[in-house]
């Protein structure tokens, strides 16, 4: 995004927890008592306006909890967020309507995301009543939001029901949903993953010119840095809640800094041998949740783990445009 406002932060988010707290009701008769899963725990992020920024990790690392909660559609155990300087937890009232139509979220299964019973157009419309926006103003709000994500003949569209589309006019349906009210914000949550592989190329393509054309500032929630490379200029690594490196996404994957990085860079397949790196052995599948290590929380898998790592918890080390957490690095 160029212009007067880029370069100014739309979302600040300052050491966000959310625990859960999980137990099954045979565990609560024979008096066990509920496990705290820290799914993010001590998260602090700073989105500028128009940036695009991938959260990545294996399944279970919080990037979808930390997506949800910059939305506010979950509140934090800890930790405050800013959505353009308001604290987006003490909003209410006109102030979280107004929040809720600037900060969208584009979700992972189209096939979920719309209501079977309605029809399209039933389900285009339904956020602009809730809105509050002017019936006058509807048909050219879905036409500009379908234009945009090239279904340039809602015709063609409105009058059906979600299962007489195909997965990725069903994704771009949410997609154009998700722009009705000009939101400034989206969260897309695994946008292709429930897609064929033949139509992902093409869904994304159009997320990336939407989010250019209209200066959108984006989170694109993955466990593919492939996808994420495509998609985001910057990226933040994430592992059992806490994040382990933040930093542009090409200079991450030339020379990742983080061992978790590393291994999540050497699983993408490229086709240039000095871009390729050493795999590291970690191994299978994230501790659990609600038992995480001490200290780095990477440590069980890390093959360069040291004395130190089980004492201590990495703080941030700045080393230029990236931020890692890993005491080989300060
Ligand atoms: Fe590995 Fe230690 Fe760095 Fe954690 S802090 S990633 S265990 S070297």
């Amino acid at each position: 995004m160029s212009g007067p406002r880029a370069g100014v932060p739309l979302i600040e988010a300052e050491d966000v927890a959310m625990h859960f707290r999980v137990g099954s009701a045979l565990s609560a008769l024979v008096g066990g008592r509920p496990a705290l899963v820290r799914a993010v725990d001590g998260v602090s992020l700073t989105l500028m306006r128009g940036e695009s920024v991938g959260l990545l990790g294996e399944s279970g690392c919080g990037k979808t909890t930390m997506g949800r909660l910059l939305l506010r559609l979950l509140r934090p155990s800890a930790g405050r967020i800013r959505f353009d300087g308001e604290d987006i937890a003490a909003l209410s009232g006109a102030g979280l309507r107004r929040f809720r139509a600037r900060a969208q979220m584009i979700f992972q299964n189209p096939f979920e995301a719309l209501n079977p019973r309605f029809t399209i157009a039933a389900a285009l419309a339904e956020p602009l009543e809730n809105a509050g926006i002017p019936r006058a103003e509807w048909a050219g709000r879905i036409e500009r939001a379908m234009e945009l994500v090239r279904l340039p003949d809602p015709g063609q569209f409105l009058a059906r029901r979600p299962h007489q589309l195909s997965g990725g006019q069903l994704q771009r349906v949410v997609m154009a949903r998700a722009l009705l009210l000009d939101p400034d914000f989206v969260v897309a949550d695994e946008p292709v993953s429930m897609l064929d592989v033949s139509v992902r190329a093409g869904v994304l393509n159009v997320f990336r010119e939407v989010r250019a054309r209209l200066g959108l500032t984006a989170i694109y929630i993955s466990h593919d840095l492939a996808l994420v490379r495509y998609v985001c200029e910057r990226t933040v690594v994430m592992y059992l809640g806490r994040v382990v490196e933040d930093g542009p996404t090409e200079a991450m994957i030339e020379d990742p800094l983080h061992p978790y990085t590393r291994a999540l860079v050497a699983a993408v397949p490229t086709p240039d041998p000095d871009q390729s790196h050493a795999p590291l052995p970690i191994g299978r599948g994230a501790p659990d949740a609600r038992n995480p290590p001490s200290g780095c929380r990477f440590r069980d898998r890390c093959p360069l783990a040291h004395d130190r790592c089980a004492a201590e918890a990495p703080r941030p080390t700045r080393i230029g445009a990236r931020t890692v957490y890993c005491h080989l690095h300060g």
